[in-house]
């Protein structure tokens, strides 16, 4: 599993932006080796291992659009009504062989294969069938109208999906359209997840008066879940730099990435980073980030290492923007940042220039239609609340010292980054 030589992020500096932070991840995580085949029903959320092509066009064969009657363009009635011989119907999925000469009509059903010689459908709501055998067709139709070209969504040969897409349900169905079985997927990113700290339990175990319920690793577990990797749990370890430099070891010998929150602040029990430290490189990252700050990355035994703060909006955030690119780098997927949509602020906001702040906010429309983004009331980056009760994050950049009320804000809905 060994990904990275141990002085990989030696450059690294003391408080480095968040953009960097992803960039230098990005650049230096390469995709795990180890490719699988999946049924195409289980491919949602996995990363497409090579280019999926065309075996055939789409749709196969050229087919009415609409339940009607179809005839050649060159007959389309220009001015008045114009009677049609019928002289075959094709149902949809039908065999059967069917001819449009001049002046003739066919009845055709939607998905029908067209019949030989017509390309112009005319909806069954449009027309008069009043002689036996006979269809009266309106004037002002278009050649080629209500006719669906084999070809016209996919042709045969073209790259529909690219290496390295992460499929999403429409994926799933244009693999399936193109007759797949199974797709070639790359295989999950194993990810090692623990907690820390004396003062946490698992939810379950007998709680002491002065202790917390263990809350990062069910966020954290479940964040990796949607990001579609093989998590293995282990557990909380105690405020013990030896104990949690043995159990880094043995995880990051059997996975490709260990993640773990609390003990990396600056603090006297910050005994995650002690015991990177005595077993791989540590980089000790402040990251010019809010809420967050102390974030470690090192490396241990060529497996990258990522240690989130304990506050769990601090872990919530760190997350989006150095676990998430981290895990994209080593799935081989583009991890391009969440796209931001631009909103007005309905809230004031001072910071200091040089930091990304993220600001925990919910939507409503205002009276004018526009949606507006509201600041969470408390700031706290222990408040779980503020992330339960919020739809994202506005997100301002390192020059921004402060926003006003009806300024135009970037917003990250929760459902984008994950
Ligand atoms: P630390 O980074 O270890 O100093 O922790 C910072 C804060 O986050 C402390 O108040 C911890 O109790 C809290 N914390 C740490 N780990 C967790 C966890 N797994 N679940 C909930 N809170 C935590
Ligand atoms: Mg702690």
């Amino acid at each position: 599993m060994a990904q990275l030589s141990d002085d990989c992020f030696a450059f690294a500096g003391p408080l480095l932006p968040v953009d960097e932070a992803a960039q230098l991840l990005a650049d230096r995580l390469t995709v795990v080796e180890g490719v699988e085949d999946v049924p195409v029903v289980l491919a949602d959320g996995r990363i497409l291992a090579r280019d999926l092509i065309a075996p055939l066009p789409l749709p196969p064969f050229t087919n009415s659009a609409v339940d009607g009657y179809a005839v050649r363009g060159v007959d389309l009635p220009s001015g008045e009504k114009k009677t049609f011989a019928l002289v075959g119907r094709i149902q949809a999925g039908g065999g059967e062989i069917v001819t449009v000469g001049p002046g003739e009509a066919a009845r055709v059903f939607t998905g029908a294969p067209m019949p030989a010689g017509a390309d112009t459908v005319f909806m069954q709501e449009d027309v008069d069938l009043t002689h036996e055998g006979h269809v009266i067709l309106p004037p002002g139709l278009k050649r080629g109208a209500n006719a669906r070209p084999a070809g016209e969504d996919v042709a045969v040969g073209q790259v529909v999906l690219r290496a390295g897409h992460r499929m999403r349900p429409q994926d799933v169905a244009l693999a399936a359209a193109l007759g797949q079985t199974k797709i070639e997927v790359r295989r999950r990113i194993r990810v090692a997840v623990f907690s820390t700290g004396n003062e946490i339990v698992a939810p379950g175990a007998q709680r002491g008066s002065t202790q917390l319920f263990d809350s990062n690793r069910f966020m954290l577990k479940s964040m990796l879940a949607r990001l579609g990797c093989e998590i293995s749990d282990l557990g909380i370890l105690g405020d013990d730099a030896i104990a949690t430099a043995s159990v880094i070891k043995n995880a990051a010998a059997e996975h490709d990435l260990v993640l773990t929150s609390g003990g990396v602040s600056t603090g006297d029990a910050d005994y995650v980073k002690t015991a990177v430290e005595s077993i791989g490189t540590l980089v000790f990252w402040r990251m010019a980030i809010k809420p967050g700050r102390p974030v470690a990355m090192g490396v241990v035994g060529g497996t990258p290492f990522l240690g989130l703060p304990g506050n769990p909006v601090a872990s919530f955030v760190t997350f989006v923007n150095v676990a998430r690119p981290a895990i994209f780098a080593l799935s081989g997927t583009q991890s391009g940042p969440p796209a931001a949509i631009r909103l007005r602020a309905a809230f004031t906001y001072r910071k200091k220039a040089g930091r990304r702040e993220y600001v925990r906010a919910s939507l409503r429309t205002a009276e004018d239609g526009t949606v507006e983004a509201m600041k969470f009331p408390r700031e706290g980056a222990g408040l779980l609340s503020s992330l339960v009760e919020t739809d994202g994050l506005v997100e301002l950049r390192e020059r921004i010292t402060s926003v006003e009320v009806g300024e135009t804000v970037s917003f990250l809905p929760y459902a984008s980054l994950l």
